[in-house]
């Protein structure tokens, strides 16, 4: 694997010590929220920090999407937060209802048992949308048509750390598909039989599953069972080509045909986990450890000292979830056989 940093952005690489920069080497990419208008004030706090570590450089475009109009205010803030230029979709209301075959009684019942069990999110109707749509439809908006990467950004996150080098540019050169900050186990709860479910797609499209995949990493018994470890989606920079490509897409009508984002409470982080797990093989895949990342509650905040003064990060290390006992990415980095960053050890609790 490649260092994080492409040499010609390296500090002290141009006269003026600055990055060389030239627009035209911009690729078709954006930035992509889910969000309603009550979460203007958070997302204003997420741009703010994408732009100032990252975009006011790149001036990269931004889709917001919503299951309800943006009013004038979100808009109008929105577009004087960012660098590049807006847009905003209306979420057509079949990718955000029951499909048929669904039994909405099935449902609600299953919301009910969830709530006194006290899943996290588990009486919630909303949040179970939020996740279908997040598996199988973001990528298919009219608005992303034009985009190859995509940077998914959620209210209230943090970046902590300057990204001196275009990010975008960075995937597409160096053949990565899917990247990530933050990976933990999932509550078994919310998915009982997703990785049954999973298991049959499989046997019925053995040619979905890649070469040298990421199965080791999701399963501790060769496949038999999940073990819940999953990228944490609400950062994700990834290549849209991957979702429209057959593997994924048939993957998730398997999936929605199940019914387990309604009868159960999947999230878009396993399911897209799963298959990125699955159907890319591994080297697609990226930690990326000099960004720097916050989404409550998990801090990924780089542990090497060169790293965080050389990109300016604004982060406590004590803080890092990475090295810890409850994170994936210690897995990720054994099975991967990656070096790890200067001083891990001593981030471990
Ligand atoms: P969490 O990170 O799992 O706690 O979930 P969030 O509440 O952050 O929701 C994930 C993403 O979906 C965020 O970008 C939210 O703004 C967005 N979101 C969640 N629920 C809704 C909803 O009902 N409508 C819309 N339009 N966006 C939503
Ligand atoms: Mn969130």
């Amino acid at each position: 694997q490649k260092g994080p940093v492409p040499k010609q952005f390296e500090k002290g690489s141009s006269k003026q010590g600055k990055p060389v920069y030239n627009k035209d080497e911009k690729i078709k990419a954006t930035f992509v929220t889910l969000a309603r208008n009550s979460d203007l004030f958070q997302l204003l706090d997420s741009i703010r920090q994408v732009e100032d570590r990252f975009n006011r450089k790149y001036n990269y475009d931004w889709v917001f999407l919503n299951d309800k109009p943006f009013d004038d205010n979100f808009i109008e803030t929105t577009s004087a937060a960012v660098s590049g230029k807006t847009k905003y979709g209306l979420i057509p209301t079949d990718q955000w209802s029951y499909p048929p075959w669904i039994d909405q009684e099935k449902a609600a019942l299953a919301r009910e048992k969830m709530r006194e069990k006290k899943v996290i999110y588990g009486g919630s109707e909303p949040y179970r949308h939020m996740c279908r749509y997040e598996s199988g439809f973001f990528w298919r908006h009219e608005l992303m048509a034009e985009y190859e990467y995509y940077w998914r950004v959620e209210p209230d996150i943090k970046i902590y750390c300057d990204i001196d080098y275009d990010i975008f540019k960075w995937m597409k050169d160096n053949g990565k598909d899917y990247s990530f900050t933050i990976s933990l186990p999932e509550y078994k709860e919310t998915i009982p039989t997703l990785w049954d479910t999973t298991k049959q797609y499989i046997e019925a499209h053995p040619e979905a599953v890649a070469d040298n995949n990421l199965l080791e990493w999701i399963s501790d018994d060769g496949g038999k069972t999940y073990n819940g470890c999953h990228f944490w989606s609400n950062f994700e920079i990834a290549n849209l080509n991957f979702w429209r490509g057959d593997a994924y897409r048939q993957y998730f009508e398997h999936l929605d045909k199940a019914g387990g984002f309604f009868y159960e409470r999947w999230g878009d982080a396993p399911v897209h986990s799963i298959a990125a797990a699955l159907f890319l093989p591994r080297e697609k895949i990226h930690f990326f450890e000099d960004v720097g990342y916050f989404h409550v509650p998990f801090h990924n905040c780089p542990v090497d000292k060169d790293v965080r003064f050389e990109r300016n990060c604004a982060c406590n290390p004590d803080k890092d979830f990475t090295w810890r006992g409850y994170s994936c990415t210690t897995k990720y980095y054994t099975i991967n056989n990656l070096k790890r960053p200067k001083g891990w050890e001593k981030y471990t609790q």
